[in-house]
């Protein structure tokens, strides 16, 4: 897995040069966000260690294979580490596909694998894990979260945005990665998560596929303009 450094408390793992995960310090060690795709659990622990802390805990955006793939193998060798994602994607974790009569009835898009890992946290709106404060990001799936590192506006957002290709909302199309399209549920509430995690006037933006972008909130407004002009096309 490549490293890249964001800033001092921040390192980017990167498989296959587009699956990212990402490793924040915290005062009791690393916070792991995202579990990458499958065969990643060592180089994950390893990337860890040589960056002189143990794996704390792991948040997971959501339930698509590319960010939970080496989250069973990791809980294997790290077993008292607690697991976190949001509440509404542990269903998907459990292999539960349903949808909430609630939610637009379309169909779910992207990879599920069902996980044998219990989460030990399920996270709402709001809550706190560490410096991290939750942020409910639903579209591109049902319980998509975002993560916000309170010290310093830092955001990490999943599959909400991509900067690989292009920046774009989940759901807008771009040719050369359009992975994260096809794997978005509906992408009108996308576009409302996506103006969320704008108005937190976020200092960097990390996604799941693609780069970290520091001071993005100008690209990001363009982004949802461009994704407000597609679907406003289609009505
Ligand atoms: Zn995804």
């Amino acid at each position: 897995m490549k490293v890249t450094t964001a800033n001092e408390n921040f390192f980017q793992l990167t498989h296959l040069g587009f699956v990212n995960c990402y490793l924040l310090r915290e005062d009791d060690g690393f916070t792991l966000i995202d579990a990458a795709d499958s065969g990643q659990a060592q180089p994950i622990i390893q990337a860890a260690k040589n960056l002189g802390l143990p794996i704390a805990r792991i948040l997971l955006t959501h339930a698509h294979v590319d960010h939970v793939g080496s989250l069973d193998a990791l809980h294997a060798a790290l077993p008292a580490v607690p697991v976190g994602i949001g509440a509404r994607d542990a269903r998907f974790l459990a292999g539960d596909r349903s949808l909430d009569p609630s939610e637009p009835q379309v169909p779910l898009r992207g990879g599920y694998t069902p996980c044998t890992t219990k989460p030990t946290l399920l996270l709402h709106e709001g809550d706190r894990v560490g410096s991290l404060e939750v942020i409910a990001t639903p579209g591109h799936t049902p319980g998509h979260i975002a993560f916000l590192d309170t010290r310093n506006r830092a955001l990490i957002v999943g599959d909400a945005f991509q900067t690989l290709g292009g920046v774009a909302v989940s759901g807008a199309f771009k040719p050369l990665f359009p992975l994260v399209m096809f794997a978005t549920w509906h992408k009108e509430t996308a576009l409302e998560s996506a103006r969320k995690l704008l108005a937190l006037k976020p200092s960097s933006l990390s996604v799941g596929h693609g780069r970290t972008l520091n001071n993005p909130q100008d690209v990001m407004a363009r982004a949802i303009r461009e994704l407000e002009q597609t679907l406003a096309k289609k009505k």
